[in-house]
């Protein structure tokens, strides 16, 4: 299973749609790195995320722990301490998923002055420094984001195996800022641009860009599999919160129904102890999308009076346009334009939620 461990909560940036995380005490590991081994030795085959805040704050206790407990490793970072990351433990990562929002301007708007510099400047120095695992552009996408331009200069730009967004929960909000309703209309237009802008390059260049969302559901789509929650929170992926506790999800640890148990429990005994509820579970595309999201399923209160829909109409165009496309993508694998593995993404759980 996959296990997002949370080295610190504190973070050295003040990002606009998060402000720097989670306040609620403690802010750091209280267990004893001895105490996660014994955790995660109770699992054959872990993949363990760092996770914050921004974890390479504590760069010490992520070797430490690198060091004491073998598995899989991934880590979700804001990317500006990256260049301290010595080369044998850079070597250890699979993937590395890197908070990056497009454009320069965007992402220093969005998470500070300068940002966009430094994190391009250390994932070329990671490459440098021998790490050869898949890099992840991470984006969160706020309301007047423009999606589709966004997108290729990150996939233009060519430092990143693979992109990934997620839309920015607090405009969904009671009490956010207005006009998302138009907002989600012309995100809806730029994803079918993306679509076909992703199609086009396979046409050109025989290769799939590495569009997460498009990849992850066109796998499931043209293989016929059902999915369940794709982000896999509180079915095979859980959060260890800095006191040992247990949290389905790594966003949600401040709420109730998020704590499942805590590393004295055995990892299989956390499984399917939170899962989605309605209106997911009747939903007529629940088979492609999972529930998109249990923090949010869980917290419908919270949300803007219509903000649910608003949400899954993001996702039910997402599904339109690539079922659209899938009979495309067959013919482009039957005449060999493509491999059909390139479409075989992510081929574990690597942190991507997979729908935006
Ligand atoms: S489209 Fe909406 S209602 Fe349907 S499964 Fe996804 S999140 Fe749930
Ligand atoms: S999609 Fe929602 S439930 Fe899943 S990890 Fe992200 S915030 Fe948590």
């Amino acid at each position: 299973m996959h296990y997002h461990i949370i080295l610190t909560k504190e973070c050295n940036l003040n990002c606009s749609y998060c402000g720097g995380g989670s306040d609620s005490p403690p802010k750091e590991i209280q267990y004893s790195i001895s105490d996660l081994k014994s955790f995660l030795s109770r699992d054959e085959a872990p993949a363990i995320e760092f996770y914050g805040g921004e974890p390479l704050l504590r760069i010490e206790t992520m070797k430490k722990i690198m060091d004491a407990v073998p598995g899989r490793y991934v880590i979700q970072t804001n990317g500006l301490f990256l260049d301290r990351i010595e080369p044998q433990y850079l070597k250890k990562f699979h993937s590395i998923l890197v908070s990056i929002d497009g454009k320069k301007d965007v992402t220093d708007r969005n998470r500070g002055e300068g940002v966009y510099d430094r994190v391009m400047r250390n994932i070329k120095l990671i490459r440098q420094n021998g790490f050869s695992g898949d890099l992840v552009a991470r984006m969160t996408v706020p309301q007047g984001t423009d999606i589709y331009e966004n997108v290729l200069h990150l996939a233009e730009c060519g430092a990143f195996d693979h992109i990934h967004w997620q839309l920015g929960f607090e405009m969904f909000w009671e009490g956010a800022e207005p006009g998302l309703e138009e907002w989600i209309q012309s995100y809806n237009t730029d994803i079918s641009l993306l679509v076909g802008w992703w199609i086009e390059e396979m046409e050109r260049t025989h290769h799939v860009p590495g569009i997460v969302p498009f990849t992850g559901v066109m796998n499931s789509l043209l293989n016929g599999t059902q999915s369940r929650l794709r982000c896999g929170s509180g079915i095979d992926f859980f959060a260890v919160m800095p006191d040992g506790r247990i949290s389905a999800c790594p966003v949600s640890i401040d709420f109730d129904f998020s704590v499942v148990g805590s590393i004295s429990d055995t990892p299989v005994s956390l499984c399917n102890r939170v899962l989605v509820g309605e209106p997911c579970i009747s939903c007529d595309i629940f088979h492609i999308c999972g529930g998109r999201c249990l923090f949010v399923n869980h917290a419908q209160d919270m949300l803007r009076k219509n903000g649910y829909a608003l949400i899954c109409s993001t996702v039910r165009h997402l599904a339109q346009e690539l079922e659209a496309a899938a009979p495309l993508i067959r013919e482009l694998i039957d005449s060999r334009v493509i491999e059909k593995d390139a479409l075989y993404y992510p081929e574990f759980n690597n942190g991507c939620e997979i729908i935006p």
